[in-house]
């Protein structure tokens, strides 16, 4: 509704059609009333406002007709106050349209035409500013909400100015830093100040990709120095706006702190790389250094590197002696002074129980690895202060340096590691350069030790099962379980091979020890598939006999397995047996005490003392395969048999008759009364899969039998 400003007195000499034209013609809205307020005149800008056709309006009040009800009011108040000469320039008022419609109309202007010194008529020019104040709300809304948002978000934001290159950091921003809304400035410096410098250059590019156009956005993590002076990681995330021409003139995004993940990433790093007890590189980290050391050695070889096997000398008497705190603790320190000896660049590893591995990156010589391991000794004979006790140790060192040949880290490793054992077998304390050069054999049979001593915890070693039958029917009395060894690389190795080499090297106690476990657990399952009361033999060596803790082992495994102690029957050969006499009368009496059977294996060969014989509580003898194999030629070898039968029998035990290859054999070792033989007549040692489809067939043929009978 047009109010009083300005005062401005029209020209009554204008000529009125004109003057229509020109309201007609604006844009704006001009209308003009009365001293009552009733519509003289109305543009057509008016109309369309409105809805209105001026005659539909002409002489009507205008509030009457335009205002909503509840404001009607108030615009009379305003056109009277007007009157009087007291208008607001500006006022705004709401106009119903006839449709129904709703239209903003600011009065800018308004003008009273008066006669004799009062007011005949009022002219208003205003405007719609629907859409205007429709935009103007929209804005205040979304701005609204943006700063809502800023305020809530867990977020901080930031908004920078590129042109002005003044960047706003909302207070969730400085505050994420520990700072208050006046401690940092408006410097996009201010960031990057408190930038860690060695991820400044990554944020830097990362925001130059992005204001370049290379990146759809920018997203980067870094760490921030927090007010308290401790690190923080954040997750920066931005966006350009760029003009008509593509040229960014403003970044804004968000900022969010992202330790914890972080610190849990950091912690799983840890966790999947590093040694659990040292805090070392653990056996994956140290294949992937090694790795990438051969890779970049292949590509260039002046690229040298050295590998240190270190194994600690008398680890397991202090481990074992003291307690495992304190060899936990002795490992710890010396990880400590092996990390001291090396530097930053070279990896030093802990592979588990006392095996420490150095990589030695870019030597130029390799004979620096036998300098490093001379300072190892060196700083070995300070002795170690642990809970109190004063302990010595020494470390047994191989060192393997890069070589073309090396197509893997495993050869590498397995190099390092057979140096290593011949440091320790030459004295200990010492340490050995792998010698490529030395003889092949030695150096296979080397290799094979290496490979050897880590079988067991490789799973290696599996058990075939050879059948043992009665010769008087035929029928299965049980098995002999037989260690095998699937290497890796050579396949099945021959016990021939092996077993001699873990006799010598003592392993074959801990794989003894394995055998037996798995020979019951495996008869166990058997005896509850089948249901029949097979027997299980088990080869013992000399050195289980000897140092192992055999009967409580065997007692351990009847116990596990609740197998019938008469169901496992135990190997031993003569010569072990005759070692030393009186031990093995007290180990064989408390086998017999927990109810196995005792076999003397290979029997004939060994040096033989038949007057000891019955001493012993031995079930059966089982007579070596040379003397079954030459049946068929010189007799003697026959009354040789017949001897050891009768010998057995006298003595009340049973006899065994091993390597039976041939019908005539079998014939010959029944007539002369042998009671079980096993042989590759019978079957071979057979995998657990293919007894059991023995056992099957054999379940299968007894139930026929059964039927037909
Ligand atoms: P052994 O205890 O005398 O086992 C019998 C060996 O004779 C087995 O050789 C078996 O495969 C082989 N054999 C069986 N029947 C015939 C045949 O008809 N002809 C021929 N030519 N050979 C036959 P294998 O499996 O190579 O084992 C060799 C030796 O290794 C065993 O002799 C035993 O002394 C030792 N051994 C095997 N497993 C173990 C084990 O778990 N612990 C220990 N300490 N020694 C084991
Ligand atoms: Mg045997
Ligand atoms: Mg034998």
């Amino acid at each position: 509704m047009p109010g009083a400003g300005d005062l401005v007195v029209a020209a009554p000499t204008l000529e009125r059609d004109v003057n229509a034209a020109i309201v007609d013609a604006s844009a704006s809205l001009i209308v003009v009333l009365d001293r009552a307020g009733r519509i003289v005149r109305f543009n057509r800008a008016c109309e369309e406002a409105s809805g209105y056709a001026f005659a539909e309006v002409r002489g009507r009040v205008l509030w009457d007709v335009l205002i909503a009800p509840t404001e009607q009011e108030a615009a009379r108040e305003t056109f009277e106050r007007g009157l009087a000469g007291e208008f607001a320039r500006a006022h705004e008022d709401d106009w119903v349209r006839r449709d129904g419609g709703r239209r903003r109309i600011v009065w800018s202007n308004a003008a009273v035409l008066d006669a004799a010194g009062l007011p005949e008529l009022i002219v208003g020019c205003g405007n719609d500013i629907t859409e205007r104040r429709q935009i103007e709300l929209k804005l205040r809304e979304s701005e609204e909400r943006y700063a809502l948002a800023m305020r809530g978000a867990n977020d901080g934001l930031w908004d920078w100015d590129l042109k002005s290159d003044r960047l706003y950091l909302s207070a969730r921003w400085k505050g994420m830093l520990g700072c208050g809304d006046a401690e940092i400035g408006e410097s996009p410096d201010d960031w990057f100040a408190r930038v860690h410098e060695e991820d400044l250059p990554r944020v830097r590019a990362a925001i130059a990709a992005h204001l370049s156009g290379a990146t759809p956005h920018m997203e980067i993590e870094h760490r921030v120095r927090h007010r308290g002076g401790e690190w923080r990681w954040m997750l920066a995330r931005g966006l350009a706006i760029r003009d008509a021409a593509g040229t960014p003139y403003r970044m804004a995004g968000s900022l969010t702190d992202i330790t914890d993940r972080k610190s849990g990433e950091a912690r799983l790093v840890r966790e999947a790389l590093l040694d659990s007890l040292t805090g070392l590189a653990n056996r994956t980290l140290l294949c992937e250094r090694i790795e990438h050391a051969l890779e970049r050695s292949r590509r260039d070889e002046a690229l040298r590197f050295v590998v240190l096997f270190l194994d600690l000398d008398r680890f397991k008497i202090i481990n074992d002696g003291l307690g495992h705190g304190v060899g936990d603790q002795l490992l710890c320190e010396f990880a400590r002074r092996l990390t001291a000896c090396v530097r930053p660049a070279d990896t030093v590893a802990r592979l588990g129980g006392d095996e420490f591995v150095i990589l030695l990156e870019a030597v130029s010589d390799v004979a620096d690895g036998a300098r490093v391991a001379t300072r190892i000794h060196a700083l070995l004979r300070k002795p170690f202060e642990l809970d109190g006790h004063e302990v010595f140790t020494t470390a047994s060192i191989g060192i393997a340096p890069s070589s073309p040949k090396y197509r893997n880290v495993r050869d590498l490793l397995r190099d390092a590691d057979s140096a290593m054992y011949r440091a320790k077998a030459l004295g200990k304390s010492r340490h050995e350069m792998f010698d490529g050069a030395m003889n092949e054999q030695a150096l296979e049979v080397l290799k094979l030790e290496t490979d050897l001593r880590h079988a067991i915890e490789r799973k290696e070693f599996l058990l075939h099962y050879q059948p043992i039958v009665s010769l008087a029917d035929g029928s299965l009395r049980g098995f002999e379980a037989l260690v095998r060894w699937r290497h890796p690389d050579r396949g099945m190795v021959s016990p021939a091979v092996f077993i001699p080499m873990m006799e010598e090297t003592g392993l074959i106690v801990p794989l003894g020890t394995w055998v037996i476990g798995e020979a019951c657990r495996q008869l166990r399952a058997w005896h509850g598939r089948f249901g029949r009361p097979l027997g299980m033999s088990v080869n013992v060596s000399g050195k289980q006999f000897a140092k192992g803790d055999l009967v409580a082992e065997v007692e351990a495994a009847l116990r596990e397995t609740e197998i019938p102690a008469r169901c496992l029957t135990l190997e031993i050969t003569e010569s072990v047996m005759m070692v030393n006499a009186e031990e093995s009368l007290r180990i064989l009496c408390a086998l017999r005490a927990l109810g196995t059977g005792i076999s003397v294996d290979d029997f004939g060969v060994g040096y033989s003392s038949l007057s000891q014989l019955h001493r012993f509580p031995i079930d059966a003898l089982k007579i070596d395969r040379s003397f079954i194999q030459r049946i068929g030629g010189d007799e003697r070898d026959a009354e040789i048999i017949r001897t050891i039968v009768t010998l057995a029998h006298n003595l009340k035990m049973g006899v065994t008759a091993e390597g039976i290859e041939t019908p005539l054999q079998l014939e010959r070792v029944r007539a002369l009364g042998a009671e079980a033989g096993q042989g590759y007549l019978f079957a071979k040692p057979l995998a657990v899969a293919d007894v059991e489809a023995m056992l099957v067939r054999e379940a299968d043929n007894a139930q026929t039998a059964r039927l037909v009978g």
